[in-house]
C-alpha cells in the first residue's frame, strides 16, 4: 500500500473509490483528488456538473438499484457482485446523510393495469435522497476524507495526461508549473469531462467498444396528471420497444421538480432534478423520454451533430402547445429558446422524432394532460465510444495502471458510477 494514487474527478465514482481505499487502511496521504470544480462549501447551486460529489452531488439523488439501470456494471463483474457494489454505494450515502431515516425507498412490485396496453413499466427499488441533503452529505463526506489525509486540489483542471510516463498536467501548470506523477490513475471525469476522455481516446488510439445512440427530450407537466403512477413508482420507467428503437422515461423528478441545463461540447441539452423541502415545491413532474437507437453508423458523431443542430441562439429548445418554460429552483428562467412548431426538430431528428411524439400521445391517453405539458429539446446521453478495459479492474488494456470509471466509462447514474469506483479501489487494495 505505498503506491501514489491520483484520482481525476471528485464525483461519485472518484469519491467512492477514495472512501473504499481509506476505509481499508490505505494511507490518505498517498491519494490526491483533482477537480476542476469547487469544494462542497463553495460550490454554488448553479454549478450542476462540477465539484465535490460531481454531477451526482447536485442531482436529485435517486439511487437506482438494478443492473439494467444507470449504465453498465454486471458486464464487468457479474450480477451478484454488481448488486453488492451498489449496496456499498447506498450505504456510503446513508453513512454521511444528516437524517438517514428520511431516505425513502420506492419499490414497485407489479405493473399497474392502467398503463397497459401502451407501456411496460420497469420494476426496481430507488432510494431518493433529494438535492439539498446531498449538499450536506458532500460536506460531511469531504471532512471524513480530509481527516484521513486525502489531498484535494480544487478548481484545477487536468489538461493533459502522459500515460507513457505517468504524469498528469493541470491548468495550474502555467502558474505553478504543476505536474503530478502517479503509480495508479483513476480517471473519473464524468459527463463534464467526456470531451477530454474522447480526446485521450483519439490521441492514444485506445481500442473502444461500440455504443448505441440515446437521445430524446425532457418532458415536463403538472404532477397531478401523473400522480396515480407516482403512487406506484416514484421514479417510474415506462418503456416501449420497436425493432431498432426502444424508448423509456428516464430520471423522473416530482414535487419540487426542476429542469436542469447541461452543457457538453459547448451545446445545451436538458436534464432534471428535484429538491426536498416544502419551500421548493412547485408540484411539477419532469422526466426524460429517451430513445435508444440501434444501427446508426457513427452513433457518437450522429448524436453530437443532432444536438448541435437543435441549438437556436446558443441554447436548446422549448416547445409546448399551451405552457411557457419554467424557472429554475433559483427563480431564474431556464436557458432555452421557445419554439412554436416542431418543424426544425422533425427535420433534424427525422423519423425518430415520431417515436417521441407517439410516446407523448400514448401517455396522454392514460394521463389526459392535453396540451398542458412542455418539452425541452434535446436530452442526450452521450455514449462516447467506451475505451476497452480489462474487466477485472477497469484498466485500459494498453495502460494497466490507468482505470476508467463512472460516466467517463459506461455508467449513466450515481449508483453504478460509485460502484465502478469501489470496484477499482478493491482491485488496488
Ligand atoms: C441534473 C442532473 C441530475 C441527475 N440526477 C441523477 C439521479 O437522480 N440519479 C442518478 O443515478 N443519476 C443522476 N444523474 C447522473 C449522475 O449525476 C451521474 O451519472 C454521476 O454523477 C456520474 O458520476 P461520475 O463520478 O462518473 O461523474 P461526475 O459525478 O460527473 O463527476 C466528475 C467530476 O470530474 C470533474 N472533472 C471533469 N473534468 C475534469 C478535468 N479535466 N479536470 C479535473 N476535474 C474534472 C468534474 O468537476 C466533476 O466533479 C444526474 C445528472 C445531472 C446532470
Amino acid at each position: 500500500m505505498n503506491k501514489k494514487i491520483v484520482i481525476i474527478g471528485a464525483g461519485v465514482a472518484g469519491i467512492n473509490a477514495a472512501t473504499k481505499l481509506v476505509d481499508n487502511g490505505y494511507p490518505g496521504e498517498l491519494i490526491t483528488i483533482i477537480d476542476k470544480g469547487n469544494d462542497p462549501h463553495n460550490r454554488l447551486p448553479e454549478e450542476v456538473m462540477t465539484g465535490m460529489l460531481g454531477a451526482g452531488g447536485w442531482s436529485d439523488g435517486k439511487l437506482t438499484y438494478h443492473t439494467a439501470i444507470g449504465g453498465v456494471l454486471s458486464k464487468y463483474c457479474g450480477e451478484e457482485k454488481a448488486m453488492e457494489l451498489m449496496d456499498q454505494v447506498i450505504s456510503n450515502f446513508r453513512r454521511f446523510h444528516p437524517k438517514p431515516e428520511e431516505i425513502f425507498c420506492s419499490d414497485p412490485q407489479a405493473e399497474p393495469d392502467f398503463i397497459k396496453p401502451y407501456f411496460g413499466l420497469r420494476l426496481f427499488p430507488v432510494w431518493h435522497i433529494g438535492s439539498n441533503y446531498l449538499h450536506e452529505i458532500a460536506k460531511t463526506w469531504y471532512s471524513y476524507l480530509l481527516d484521513k489525509g486525502v489531498e484535494f486540489r480544487w478548481k484545477e483542471k487536468v489538461t493533459k495526461i502522459n500515460f507513457k510516463h505517468n504524469i498528469v498536467v493541470t491548468d495550474a501548470s502555467e502558474i505553478d508549473n504543476f505536474t503530478l506523477e502517479y503509480d495508479e490513475l483513476i480517471f473519473a471525469v464524468g459527463k463534464s469531462g467526456i470531451d477530454f476522455g474522447k480526446k485521450l481516446t483519439d490521441d492514444y488510439q485506445l481500442p473502444t467498444e461500440p455504443k448505441s445512440v440515446q437521445i430524446g427530450v425532457r418532458f415536463e407537466a403538472p404532477q397531478k396528471y401523473f400522480q396515480k403512477l407516482i403512487d406506484v413508482s416514484y421514479d417510474f420507467k415506462l418503456y416501449q420497444k420497436f425493432d431498432n428503437v426502444s424508448l423509456r422515461s428516464f430520471c423522473t423528478n416530482n414535487n419540487a421538480a426542476y429542469v436542469a441545463v447541461e452543457e457538453t461540447y459547448g451545446d445545451v441539452s436538458y436534464n432534471g432534478h428535484a429538491k426536498k423541502g416544502e419551500e421548493f415545491r412547485n408540484d411539477m413532474t419532469n422526466f426524460g423520454i429517451l430513445m435508444e437507437i440501434k444501427g446508426i453508423e457513427n452513433p457518437f458523431e450522429w448524436s453530437r451533430d443532432v444536438v448541435n443542430k437543435l441549438q437556436i441562439g446558443g441554447t436548446g429548445l422549448y416547445y409546448s402547445p399551451l405552457r411557457n418554460p419554467s424557472k429554475t429552483s433559483e427563480h431564474e428562467l431556464i436557458n432555452t429558446t421557445q419554439i412554436f412548431d416542431l418543424t426544425t426538430v422533425k427535420e433534424v431528428m427525422g423519423e425518430y422524432f415520431t417515436y417521441v411524439e407517439n410516446f407523448i400521445n400514448d401517455m396522454d391517453k392514460i394521463f389526459e394532460f392535453g396540451g398542458d405539458y412542455g418539452m425541452y429539446i434535446p436530452e442526450v446521453k452521450y455514449l462516447s465510444p467506451e475505451p476497452l478495459v480489462d474487466y477485472k479492474n477497469l484498466a485500459l488494456v494498453d495502460y494497466p495502471n490507468v482505470h476508467f470509471v463512472g460516466d467517463a466509462l459506461s455508467a449513466r447514474g450515481i449508483t453504478v458510477s460509485g460502484a465502478q469506483g469501489i470496484y477499482v479501489a478493491e482491485s488496488l487494495l
